[in-house]
């Protein structure tokens, strides 16, 4: 090497607004530099073990795998060197001046919205490096790649608009990064605050951690120990480590078992939605290791897509070491862990929820989506998801769930149907005409209220093997119930349905003397095939040429005193009669919230009136 060259690059556009993000409104989170800095050494040190397994000519394999600070108060800078895989020239450019991760730009984006992040949000979103700017004003990343005739390499840069890179002396394998510290943080010299730092943020990080030469970590893989040697405390700083959280965890399972296939796994469930906040979707947070070796720490098909939100690890020590991330899915291996594993989650959720039924509500108000997809996408768990839900029904009082197994246990005798109603809140659906005629017969209504509950009531079809049959729609067989007043008689209501069918023509499609209902004149029943009020809401959303009118069937209340004059007025007054027909339909569309425009309502209701008062 006689001559060395120095490359100049200037960062993306997005890197630099990250950074001046990072630099300035994220200050208050700046103690995390240290821990994003240790889990990239750490992560690149996962890969030396996995490549020492699977690479025959890996070299320089069983050098220290550790990771080594040390600290200058004089020249205010600290020193962080790993053994890891390194960085090449291209991935020097690649991962530390452009951004590929699409969570990033997720991230800038929410930032530049709120004006700042709640804290802990940095790791999950991978800043990770350029958090080194929070506390430098200059870093410079040594780096020599684990690959073949590797260049010995010097990044720098001052984290405004770009970086250099150049060729320097001889260096071992793996990446030395040097923090030059601003003023105000300076303090990060200093063993104390380092220290502090580590065994807050990094104590499981799984290699030795070395300050100024001094062992400071305790490396442990938790999940292979015994459980009656855990705390609660220790549980928890390793949900916060592996989870990057900083949330409680809700609930934790923690198991081993050896058949069909060895398992040692430690989960959390996290204590908030990390999809909440407009975010997106969250990558797999549980990681796959075989006898403490990461083999992917965000395996995809280790676990079903809906169980994104859980966290934790997962160690097979039947795991081929050199399964390949791409082919990992189809692996029958990684089938039986994601089998056996899911059903124990859910088992522990079923357990919970009958051991503590408000802790599991509060879980559930934040994370009953997730479950409500697995109902909608797990063909394999569904029925023992369905056990999960949670509902109000005509039979609980307002603000008191339950769930189908409370439903069904309550199921009258001969009951063979599952009764339901989707709406927009028990208000709703309980001021609307569907619900009296279960009531009367005491026959219970389960309400579902969530904008996506059609959907999952829809994939579930049946539990236990009963029907789950909603009763907006029409074809329900009730027995008959004594209601207050006289009945028209069969003839009369003939002659009525006939006339309403006339005067209102293609708007239904049957109209009909029936026994549901006890205080309303009518009903509109959506057909067994038909599209429910909330499907139609959104496909009117979606699509704003969407036109559709809803068929219906009319069932009239042969008791009502409405229904019974109109009986004798399509005789004595035709006209006004037709117009009462009309009037009838568009409030029974109405409660079933299924008109789609009033303005014809509206002039017929006023020329109504006007007739009233003449
Ligand atoms: P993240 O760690 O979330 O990927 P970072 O910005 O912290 O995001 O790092 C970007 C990339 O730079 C990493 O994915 C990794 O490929 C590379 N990298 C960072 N630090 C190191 C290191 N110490 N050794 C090897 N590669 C590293």
């Amino acid at each position: 090497m006689s001559t060395t060259t120095t490359e100049k690059h200037t960062f993306q556009a997005e890197i630099q607004q990250l950074l001046e993000l990072v630099v300035h409104s994220l200050y208050t989170d700046k103690d995390i530099f240290l821990r994003e800095l240790i889990s990239n050494a750490s992560d690149s040190m996962e890969k030396v073990r996995h490549l020492e397994g699977t690479e025959k000519h890996f070299k320089d394999a069983g050098a220290d795998l550790q990771i080594t600070l040390e600290l200058d108060k004089d020249a205010k800078t600290i020193t962080l060197t790993d053994r890891g895989v390194g960085m090449t020239r291209e991935e020097l450019v690649a991962n530390l001046g452009t951004i590929a991760h699409s969570g990033t730009k997720a991230f800038l984006e929410q930032m530049k919205e709120t004006g700042g992040s709640p804290a802990g949000l940095i790791g999950q979103f991978g800043v990770g490096f350029y958090s080194a700017f929070m506390v430098a004003d200059k870093v410079e990343v040594f780096s020599r790649s684990w690959k073949e005739g590797a260049e010995n390499l010097r990044w720098e840069s001052d984290g405004k608009t770009g970086y250099e890179i150049e060729e320097t002396e001889e260096l071992p394998r793996g990446v030395r990064i040097v923090l030059h510290l601003n003023e105000k943080s300076a303090d990060f010299a200093e063993e104390y605050k380092v220290k502090g730092l580590i065994t807050r943020y990094s104590n499981f990080v799984g290699f030795p951690i070395l300050l100024d030469g001094k062992r400071i970590n305790e490396v442990e893989a938790l999940w292979l120990k015994n459980k009656s040697e855990i705390t609660d405390e220790e549980y928890k700083a390793f949900y916060q480590f592996a989870g990057k959280a900083f949330d409680e965890p809700t609930y934790r399972l923690h198991f081993s078992a050896d058949a069909p296939i060895a398992i040692n796994a430690l989960i959390f469930v996290p204590g908030e939605n990390p999809e909440k906040m407009g975010f997106g979707k969250v990558d797999a947070g549980v990681a796959l290791y075989c006898k403490k070796v990461l083999i992917d720490p965000e395996p995809k098909g280790l676990l079903p897509e809906w169980l994104r939100f859980v966290k934790g690890v997962v160690d097979s020590a039947d795991l081929p070491l050199n399964i390949s991330r791409e082919t990992m899915q189809d692996s029958a291996l990684v089938r039986k862990l994601n089998g056996v594993i899911t059903k124990r989650i859910i088992k522990m959720f079923e357990k919970e929820a009958a051991g503590d039924p408000d802790k599991y509500r509060a879980f559930y108000k934040k994370f009953e989506r997730f479950l409500k997809e697995g109902i909608a996408t797990d063909y394999a768990n569904k029925d023992a998801l369905a056990k999960l839900l949670r509902f109000e029904t005509s039979m609980t009082e307002a603000g008191v769930v339950c769930g189908l197994v409370d439903y069904v246990a309550r199921m009258k005798e001969g009951q063979e149907t599952i009764h339901f109603i989707v709406g927009r809140s028990r208000d709703e659906i309980e001021s609307g005409p569907y619900v009296e005629a279960f009531k009367a017969r005491g026959l219970e209504v389960i309400y579902f209220t969530d904008a996506v509950d059609e959907y999952v009531v829809d994939s579930l079809s049946e539990f236990e093997g009963k029907k789950l049959s909603s009763i907006r729609h029409a074809g329900v067989e009730l027995e008959d119930v004594d209601g207050a007043g006289e009945a028209l008689s069969e003839e009369q209501m003939d002659g009525l349905c006939a006339f309403l069918q006339e005067t209102l023509g293609d708007a239904v499609t049957k109209v009909s003397g029936g026994k549901r209902l006890v205080d309303s004149p009518v009903i509109a029943l959506v057909p067994q095939d038909g599209m429910s009020p909330q499907i139609r809401q959104m496909m009117k959303a979606m699509d704003e040429n969407f036109k559709d009118k809803p068929k219906v069937e009319l069932e009239l209340n042969p008791r009502h005193p409405l229904v019974k004059k109109l009986a004798e007025a399509r005789v004595s007054q035709p006209e006004i009669a037709k117009l009462v027909a009309s009037q009838l339909l568009d409030n029974a569309l109405i409660s079933a919230g299924l008109l789609d425009d009033a303005r014809e309502t509206i002039r017929r209701m006023n020329s109504l009136m006007e007739k009233a008062m003449s």
